[in-house]
């Protein structure tokens, strides 16, 4: 380790520019810049060279970009603060979307698993739980079956795992709810509006997914457009509230038992304002971006104390420091796993995140920007800062690279060395596109 003391700064800085990602993807090769004539098309003199060799790692480190806290904390970080740049941004305005869909009817939804069994909770009212014990809000029976035995462990793993349909069809019923309240057929409804989303899953301490959304009527071209006038965030309310409580999947027959799955009872819709002047049920645009973010980088290991990545044996079990009811929860889809008739559903692969196989955070095509499109912004920002682009107007780029990948993770010196760094001012700013 001390061997390499005299390039520790050097190794220092490029450590530094991985804004605290401890388990970085390690490539090796090369990646070359030229200038290249407009008109005649020549390629010209080289305007940067990068060779891993010659790096003070060994090799290029490129952020793992994992959007679990439990996996990368840096990491989940940049995920959450992106997050919330992208509802914001469908919420306010920026980063490509227009701030005329400040305007539009927005509301804020969140839509919950029907009940598998009771539960340990805390009644409201002060009253105790139904095991007689008044759970404090840390206690962690909280969430977990009153009776495991008759819990409907089976139903509870199938219903995450069409979870992602059951919002699919939701969002198909719910433009037919608009369009009928506005007098519209199904047809004529693309010429006056859209609906746009985007929405996370979040794990109840029980287990099951539930979906937070926020959910926007646009004009015929999305966020661009106004609104009809008949777009008003109670009719937006009232069409989610009926197509939410109409829509049904019917799932598979197992042992005689027809299975379909619906959303719970328990439906919040709330309209999202963009400063909070009523102080009542309404949530504002910076508390909806928040909450957002915040759930895009928990998993299920968060909230009901399951595993942060796939099992490959069921045996794994046994040794997972993980609740009785998590263990329960895999154990049932691991053996859901073994029949043919599932093989679609990949129950064994998604045992860890309890059946749900969905995107953790998904959104329509016109809510706003994407990830990737802020990921690149920020990769494109920190090129510039790293070397000002030479645009003589008469010259592009030519850009020839060739990677390979060489492993994850650092050695235990860089690991070392990396945390005696302060994080790097600059790192860690944002784009301001
Ligand atoms: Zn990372
Ligand atoms: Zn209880």
């Amino acid at each position: 380790m001390l061997a390499s003391l005299g390039t520790l700064p050097e190794l220092g800085r490029q450590l530094s520019g991985l804004g605290g990602c401890t388990r970085p993807v390690r490539l090796d090769g090369h990646r070359t810049e030229y200038a290249v004539d407009r008109t005649t098309g020549e390629i010209g003199r080289v305007l940067h060279h990068l060779d891993s060799s010659a790096l003070p790692a060994g090799q290029l480190l490129v952020r793992c970009n994992n959007r679990r806290a439990t996996r990368c904390a840096a990491c989940a970080e940049t995920y959450r603060r992106d997050t919330y740049h992208l509802i914001t941004a469908g919420l306010r305005g920026g980063k490509g979307t227009p701030e005329r869909v400040a305007t539009h009817p927005r509301v804020f939804a969140t839509f919950t698993a029907p009940g598998f069994g009771p539960v340990h909770n805390h009644p409201s009212g002060g009253r105790p739980c139904r095991c007689g014990i008044r759970h404090d809000d840390q206690d962690p029976a909280l969430g977990t079956p009153l009776d495991p035995d008759t819990y409907d462990y089976e139903a509870a793993v199938l219903w995450n795992a069409h979870a992602g349909a059951l919002w699919q069809r939701f969002s198909i019923y719910l433009r037919r709810e608009v369009a009928k309240r506005a007098g519209l057929t199904q047809r004529d409804f693309r010429d006056h509006a859209r609906v746009s989303f985007a929405k996370v899953a979040e794990y109840q301490k029980r287990g099951a997914v539930h979906f937070h959304a926020v959910i926007r009527l646009d004009g015929p071209e999305g966020g661009e457009t106004a609104p009809p006038a008949w777009a008003t965030a109670e009719l937006l309310t009232d069409a989610i509230r009926v197509a939410a409580a109409a829509v049904r999947v019917d799932g598979p027959e197992i042992d005689g038992r027809r299975h379909t799955f619906v959303f719970g009872r328990q439906l919040d819709v709330r309209t999202i304002r963009s400063t909070d002047f009523t102080g009542g049920q309404d949530l504002t645009e910076r508390a909806v971006a928040a909450y957002v973010a915040k759930y895009a980088t928990k998993g299920a290991e968060t909230a009901t104390g399951t595993l942060d990545r796939p099992i490959r044996f069921l045996a794994e079990l046994a040794q997972a420091r993980i609740t009785e009811h998590a263990r329960r929860m895999i154990r049932t889809a691991w053996t859901l796993g073994a029949r043919p008739e599932l093989a679609d559903l990949r129950l064994r692969a998604w045992a860890h995140m309890l059946g749900f196989r969905g995107h953790f955070s998904t959104k329509s095509r016109r809510y706003s920007t994407t990830l990737g499109a802020l990921r690149d912004a920020r990769t494109e920002w920190r090129r510039a800062q790293a070397a000002p682009a030479v645009d003589t107007g008469q010259e592009t780029t030519l850009v020839l690279a060739h990677w390979v990948f060489a492993g994850t993770g650092l050695s235990g010196a860089e690991s070392w060395l990396a945390a005696t760094l302060e994080p790097a001012p600059g790192t860690e700013g944002e784009p301001t596109a």
